[in-house]
């Protein structure tokens, strides 16, 4: 079976009308968003006419934080939570905190959330929420304060029923306990189910912290079968060596691949031979990044896109790959770890040169299957063990890929439009079966 996968359009249809306080934005990820509702909504026959609803999120809420700063000045965040899709369900997806979030970027977030939900079928809708802050830059003490402030200041629309936060970018079990408890303080209860991504031993679920890479293992391995790759001789590149891409990469290597090259923001690494990963793991483990690891070469940022492999493995931040350097890839397949990494114009320019991309809407999903798996444990207060996890983990991605990829192969589109077909069938069809109301 080949894996060129043609898509059905030709090129980039225009993004849609934007909401008017959109209008002075650069469209960034929001923008790349849209551009992918309009490649899928010529696929959704008479749901097509529910479309509009995925270009606009339902509710949008920036929030001032303003904190205690241990130095005894008061410092202002800006903080955001949208709910793209509650159509499904509750909201869902995580809180990231960078000192580059923007409101378009976590509305795409939470748009892609959506869409990512309905593709692996939890019962949820998206949602996505940041804080413009390096968290690099606070005290552990201000971190808290914040993390708590945001919490109350969002907590008229979060809630077990309402939206369900979790880590995401610069975010992990610590501040999903202070989530968990600032909102628990907030409504004179004990709350598990407010977030996902909490300690285990305050209602969190074995296998969460893993569940994103290992999602993203088991359906780039899916997708390699498909294409006739094996992994046991692949060559690997990973961008972002964090909770996503070092958990891949751990995989990937125990499944016999050569991680051959590693970037991440302190710089990037290369090794032919194969990175030692359990080495490399606990080395950013303890200094923070990949640079200094001393059983590699260093490269040059800009030649990691370059390096001749057969698996790249974005798992970083959105718009890394893009029409500037799409057409250097070498790799057979990149596997998105990261959401939205790839801009549609670089995925026309993937899809010429028969790489295949498994997009994050589905590849990354494993975090949010794992959160919902810990979300149903906090509600029944009776939690299952890894195995039981892992297992129903691998089983809800290998069956959703499996969807996907005949759709791919039917309708002669590319795997994101596919996932995207699936996903947006399932959002467009409870919308219509639910009806307006008022
Ligand atoms: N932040 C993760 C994502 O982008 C997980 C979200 C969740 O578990 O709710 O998928």
């Amino acid at each position: 079976m080949s894996h060129t996968i043609a898509e059905g359009e030709n090129a980039l249809a225009p993004a849609s009308a934007l909401p008017s306080y959109l209008e002075a934005d650069n469209l960034g990820p929001w923008g790349n968003y849209l551009q992918q509702v309009d490649r899928v909504i010529p696929h959704l026959g008479n749901l097509s006419r529910w479309a509009e609803t995925l270009k606009r999120p339902k509710r949008i809420l920036i929030v001032d934080v303003p904190i205690h700063m241990d130095d005894g000045t008061v410092a202002h965040f800006e903080g955001y939570r949208v709910q793209h899709n509650v159509s499904r369900g509750p909201g869902k997806g995580g809180v990231r905190f960078h000192q580059d979030v923007t409101l378009s970027e976590v509305m795409a977030l939470s748009a892609w959330m959506s869409v990512k939900n309905a593709a692996v079928n939890v019962p949820y809708g998206g949602a996505k929420g940041g804080i413009r802050v390096d968290p690099k830059k606070l005290s552990l003490g201000e971190l808290e304060r914040m993390t708590r402030r945001y919490t109350s200041e969002i907590g008229i629309i979060i809630g077990p029923n309402k939206d369900i936060p979790a880590p995401d970018v610069n975010t992990n079990e610590q501040i999903m306990a202070w989530m968990m408890d600032t909102y628990s303080m907030n409504t004179g209860s004990t709350a598990t189910g407010v977030v996902t991504g909490k300690p285990v031993d305050l209602g969190g679920s074995l296998g969460r912290r893993e569940a994103t890479g290992r999602g993203v293992f088991t359906v780039g391995s899916e997708a390699a079968r498909h294409i006739g790759m094996d992994i046991a001789t692949a060559r690997v590149a990973v961008q972002g060596f964090g909770n996503v891409g070092g958990v891949a990469g751990k995989l990937f290597a125990e499944a016999g691949a050569r991680i051959i090259a590693v970037q991440d923001h302190g710089g990037t690494i290369y090794q032919e031979a194969g990175l030692d990963v359990p080495a490399l793991l606990l080395h950013v483990a303890r200094t923070g990044s990949v640079a200094h690891f001393e059983k590699a070469e260093v490269l040059a940022d800009e030649l990691f896109w370059e390096v001749d492999c057969d698996i790249l493995i974005p798992a970083a931040l959105e718009q890394q790959i893009t029409a500037a350097n799409a057409g250097r890839i070498k790799a057979r397949m990149v596997i998105e770890g990261a959401n939205g990494p790839t801009t549609p114009a670089a995925d026309d320019i993937l899809k010429e040169r028969n790489v295949l991309v498994v997009p994050d809407v589905i590849a990354n999903a494993g975090g949010v299957t794992v959160s919902y798996f810990e979300w149903v444990q906090d509600f029944s207060s009776f939690f299952w063990d890894e195995d039981e996890i892992n297992a129903r983990l691998v089983k809800i991605m290998k069956t959703a890929f499996a969807g996907i990829w005949q759709v791919a192969q039917e309708k002669q589109v590319s795997l994101r439009t596919a996932t995207f077909i699936v996903a947006c069938q399932r959002i467009l069809h409870t919308r219509e079966l639910r009806g307006l109301y008022p």
